[in-house]
C-alpha cells in the first residue's frame, strides 16, 4: 500500500521529498503513535488524532464564517481556512498530551468543489473562495446547457452541468479582471480545491497537488481516461496552466513545513469529504453503501473498477485511487434531510430541540396519513427537479404535531429509498445493509424507520466521525501505520444495528403514497 509514485515534477524535486519521506518514516519507526487527520468542511474545520486502534485520541474545533456577498452567491476567506485548520490541528494534538513526533502521518479531507484561486509566487489568494454552495455561475450553466454541451460533460465527468462544481466558479473569478486571465493563462497562478490550497501552505508552496476524488469533482477531469481534458479546459475557459497535479488517494504528497508543528510531518492521504467519509466506513467492496445524515444526506456506493452510468441523475465519481488502482462511486445527493427537523423548531416552532422530533414521533404509531414533502430548494436526485416546492399532504382535522414530526422523519428515509433503490437499479448491485452517520443518526426512530423502508439492515458504528478517519486511514496506509485494509476490519465497531420489522406488504403501500406525494409536488 505503499505509494511512492513518481511525480512529473523535476526528478530531483521528487527525490527531495522521498528523501523527507524516507525521514519522516525512520521518525515513525522510532515510535509515532498518531495519525492526524485535518477535515476542513463548510461550517467549521476539525482536526482529530487518532491512534493505532482507530480510537479518537484528541480533537480540536475552529468555526468558519460563510459570507454572502449578493442572493444565491457564497464565499468564504481562504486566509481562514487556512488559520481554522492549522489552530484546529495544533489544538488536537496538544489535547492527545502528544508531540509532533508522535505524529506518524497527516491525512486531509475537505468540503468539495469549494475553489481557490492564489498567485503562485506568494501564496497570496487572488480572490475569496467561491463556495461549493453559490449559485453564482447558474447563468452560465444555463448558457452552456442551452448550447447542448451537457451530454458531452455527462460523458466524460460523470456529473451534471451545474454551478455546484469548480469549473465555472474558476472562470468567473477570472472574468472578473481581464488581468487576471492573462496571469493565469501565464502560469503565474494556481487553482486548487481547499485540499490543494491547504497542502501548498502546509509545504509552505512547495507542493501543488490534489487527489483523484477532489479531481474529479471540478467538471475538468475526464473520469474515465483519469486525466484533465483539454475539451473541458476549452469549453469551460479554464487555462490548463492553473491546475494542479493528481495523485491517488493514499500516497505522499508532500512534507510540512517545519514552522507549523515544529516537525516535518509527511502527508499521505486526501480526499473530498463524501469519498473520505465511505473509506472511513470500510465500504471497501463494490455493493456497500453509506449514508450521512446531515443537514442534507448523502449517499455512496463504492461500484469498484466500473462507471455507472446513471438513469436516474445520480453522480460518477472517484472514490479512491490507491497505487494504479481507482475505484468509483455512484453518488446521490438529497438537499434536505436533517434540515427538516430544524424547520420544526426553527419554521414551525413545534420543537424546541432536534431531539424532540424522536419523542413526539414516537407518540404516535404511524403518520396518520401525513406526508411531508420538503422540496424547499427543489429535489435533487432521483427527480431533478429544481422548481418544485415543499407541500404536505393528508391532513385531517385529527393531525398533531406527533404526526408532522413523523413525517418529517418519514421524508428523510424515504428520499433515501428514492436514492438507494436508483443506486441499485443503475448498478445492478444487491444492497446488503446501510452504513450510517452523521448527526442525525444519534436519532433511533429515525434508523428504524430507515431499516423498515429498505428493507435491509442499518449498521450505525460506534466511531460517527467517519470523514476524519477516512482521511486518516487513507494516510495511515500510505505510510505504512497500518499494513493493508484487511488490518482495518477490526476497527469498525457496530454500535446498533437496526433491522426491518415491516412486512412487505405494508412497505410497498407505505412507499407507493409516499411516491403520490412527490408526484403532486413537482413543479
Ligand atoms: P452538518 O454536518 O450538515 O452540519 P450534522 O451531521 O452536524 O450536520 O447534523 C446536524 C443535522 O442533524 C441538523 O440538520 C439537525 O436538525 C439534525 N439532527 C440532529 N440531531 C437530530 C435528531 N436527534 N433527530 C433528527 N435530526 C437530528
Amino acid at each position: 500500500m505503499n505509494d511512492d509514485s513518481p511525480s512529473p515534477a523535476p526528478r530531483s524535486f521528487a527525490e527531495a521529498l522521498q528523501g523527507q519521506f524516507q525521514q519522516a518514516e525512520r521518525r515513525r519507526r522510532e515510535g509515532a503513535d498518531f495519525i492526524l487527520a485535518l477535515d476542513q468542511g463548510t461550517t467549521s474545520s476539525r482536526a482529530i488524532v487518532f491512534d493505532r486502534a482507530g480510537r479518537i485520541a484528541g480533537r480540536g474545533q475552529e468555526e468558519v464564517t460563510p459570507l454572502f456577498p449578493s442572493p444565491g452567491h457564497v464565499e468564504q476567506d481562504p486566509n481562514q481556512l487556512w488559520l481554522t485548520t492549522l489552530a484546529s490541528a495544533r489544538k488536537a494534538i496538544d489535547a492527545t498530551g502528544a508531540s509532533a513526533r508522535e505524529i506518524a502521518a497527516i491525512g486531509l479531507t475537505n468540503q468539495r468543489e469549494t475553489t481557490i484561486l492564489w498567485d503562485r509566487a506568494t501564496g497570496v489568494p487572488v480572490a475569496p473562495a467561491v463556495v461549493w454552495q453559490s449559485r453564482i455561475t447558474a447563468p452560465e450553466c444555463a448558457r452552456l446547457k442551452a448550447e447542448g454541451h451537457e451530454p458531452l460533460v455527462r460523458e466524460k465527468t460523470g456529473l451534471v452541468l451545474d454551478p455546484y462544481f469548480s469549473a465555472t466558479k474558476i472562470s468567473w473569478i477570472l472574468d472578473q479582471s481581464p488581468a487576471l486571465r492573462q496571469r493565469a493563462e501565464r502560469g503565474e497562478l494556481c487553482f486548487g480545491t481547499v485540499d490543494s490550497f491547504l497542502l501548498w501552505r502546509l509545504t509552505s508552496g512547495r507542493v501543488h497537488a490534489t487527489d483523484v476524488t477532489n479531481a474529479s469533482r471540478t467538471l475538468l477531469w475526464n473520469l474515465r481516461e483519469g486525466t484533465w481534458d483539454d475539451e473541458l479546459l476549452s469549453l469551460f475557459r479554464v487555462p490548463r496552466a492553473l491546475l494542479p497535479e493528481v495523485k491517488p488517494s493514499s500516497g505522499l504528497f508532500g512534507v510540512t513545513d517545519r514552522k507549523w508543528f515544529g516537525e516535518e510531518l509527511p502527508i499521505t492521504g486526501i480526499a473530498g469529504d463524501q469519498q473520505a467519509a465511505t473509506f472511513g466506513q470500510q465500504c471497501f467492496a463494490p455493493g456497500l453503501v453509506k449514508n450521512t445524515y446531515g443537514t442534507g444526506c448523502f449517499a455512496v456506493m463504492n461500484t469498484g473498477d466500473s462507471i455507472v452510468d446513471s438513469k436516474f441523475g445520480l453522480l460518477g465519481t472517484a472514490a479512491w485511487r490507491i497505487g494504479d488502482e481507482t475505484t468509483f462511486a455512484l453518488e446521490g445527493a438529497i438537499f434536505v434531510a436533517g434540515a427538516v427537523i430544524q424547520w420544526l423548531r426553527d419554521g414551525l416552532g413545534i420543537i424546541s430541540q432536534a431531539s424532540e422530533s424522536e419523542t413526539l414521533a414516537s407518540r404516535v404509531k404511524d403518520n396518520g396519513g401525513v406526508y411531508l414533502v420538503p422540496a424547499f430548494v427543489g429535489l435533487g436526485a432521483p427527480y431533478w427537479d429544481p422548481d418544485a416546492r415543499g407541500a404536505i399532504y393528508g391532513l385531517t382535522r385529527g393531525a398533531t404535531r406527533e404526526h408532522l414530526c413523523r413525517a418529517a422523519l418519514e421524508s428523510i428515509v424515504l428520499q433515501t429509498r428514492d436514492v438507494v433503490e436508483a443506486m441499485s437499479c443503475d448498478s445492478g448491485l444487491a444492497i446488503p445493509a446501510l452504513r450510517v452517520d452523521g448527526g442525525a443518526t444519534a436519532n433511533d426512530l429515525l434508523m428504524q424507520l430507515q431499516a423498515d423502508v429498505l428493507g435491509i439492515p442499518v449498521h450505525r458504528p460506534q466511531i460517527l466521525e467517519t470523514t476524519a478517519l477516512g482521511a486518516a486511514y487513507l494516510a495511515g496506509l500510505a505510510s505504512g501505520f497500518w499494513p493493508d485494509v484487511a488490518s482495518l476490519a477490526n476497527q469498525w465497531h457496530l454500535d446498533r444495528v437496526f433491522e426491518p420489522r415491516m412486512s412487505v406488504d405494508q412497505r410497498d403501500s407505505w412507499y407507493a403514497e409516499w411516491k403520490k406525494a412527490v408526484a403532486r409536488t413537482r413543479s
